[in-house]
């Protein structure tokens, strides 16, 4: 069983950014929810914990020592940008980040940016709280800019939410190698019609009709003990003669 860490930044008291109607708090839940429901219901063998799973403030400091103590495998740390400029979408690492948060960056920021489009801000290092405390492999994801109006208005789409969730999911899904789920495919009940004899039985439900142990009705229909009695009957009364 695998243990993802999702941190949905800010929280509370503390919105993060906030612009055009948006408040980064509220997306970073929202996306983090999603990655929860998804990632477990899609793939076998994988838990998500969260920071947070309502609008609650929670320090810097709770949010790490919290997964490490939980043993998680990885931590994604899920927020929106700020500043400006033409918007996109970015992603970081610690500047001294182990193999496994460069891997984890690898594959979170490829899934996430073929699913969202647009401005590809890259990979970027930075000594941040989130991605420097965590033990496990942790990266930070700045999903657009809530100040940069085109960004913002894919923000209050469901459909790029959507695509935030999935390239998530995607991500984690292929850093820790999980396998989907098998559907169960409930078989399709074959209706027949009773009055119809099954193609390979045409022939002997003739011969048995003709000869008078069977009085032709119902062919698909199930036989009573004492139906079948009453054929045995027949056939003994014909050997017999
Ligand atoms: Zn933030």
């Amino acid at each position: 069983m695998k243990t993802v860490w999702i941190d949905a930044g800010h929280g509370g008291k503390d919105p993060g950014a906030v612009a055009n109607g948006i408040q980064e708090k509220d997306i970073a839940l929202k996306v983090s929810l999603g990655i929860k429901q998804r990632l477990e219901a899609v793939y076998e063998d994988v838990q998500v914990l969260l920071s947070r799973s309502t609008d609650v403030f929670l320090e810097l400091r709770d949010r790490t020592s919290k997964a490490n103590a939980a043993g998680a495998d990885l931590l994604v740390s899920i927020h929106c940008n700020a500043g400006g400029g033409k918007g996109g979408f970015e992603t970081f690492r610690y500047t001294k980040a182990s193999q496994g948060s460069i891997k984890l960056q690898e594959a979170l920021h490829k899934a996430i940016i073929s699913k969202l489009g647009g401005i590809d801000r890259g990979q970027k290092a930075e000594n941040l709280h989130m991605v420097r405390e965590s033990k496990m492999p942790a990266v930070l994801t700045e999903n657009l800019f809530v100040d940069v109006g085109a960004n913002a208005d894919q923000l209050k789409q469901a459909s790029v939410i959507d695509a935030i969730i999935d390239g998530h999911v995607q991500g984690i899904a292929s850093y820790l190698g999980l396998v989907k789920k098998v559907k169960e495919e409930k078989p399709v009940a074959q209706e027949r019609d009773i009055n119809v004899p099954s193609k390979w039985a045409e022939t002997t439900w003739k011969e048995v009709t003709e000869k008078g142990y069977f009085d032709g009705k119902r062919p698909g229909a199930t036989v009573t003990r004492e139906e079948l009695g009453a054929v045995v009957s027949r056939l003994l009364k014909k050997v017999e003669s």
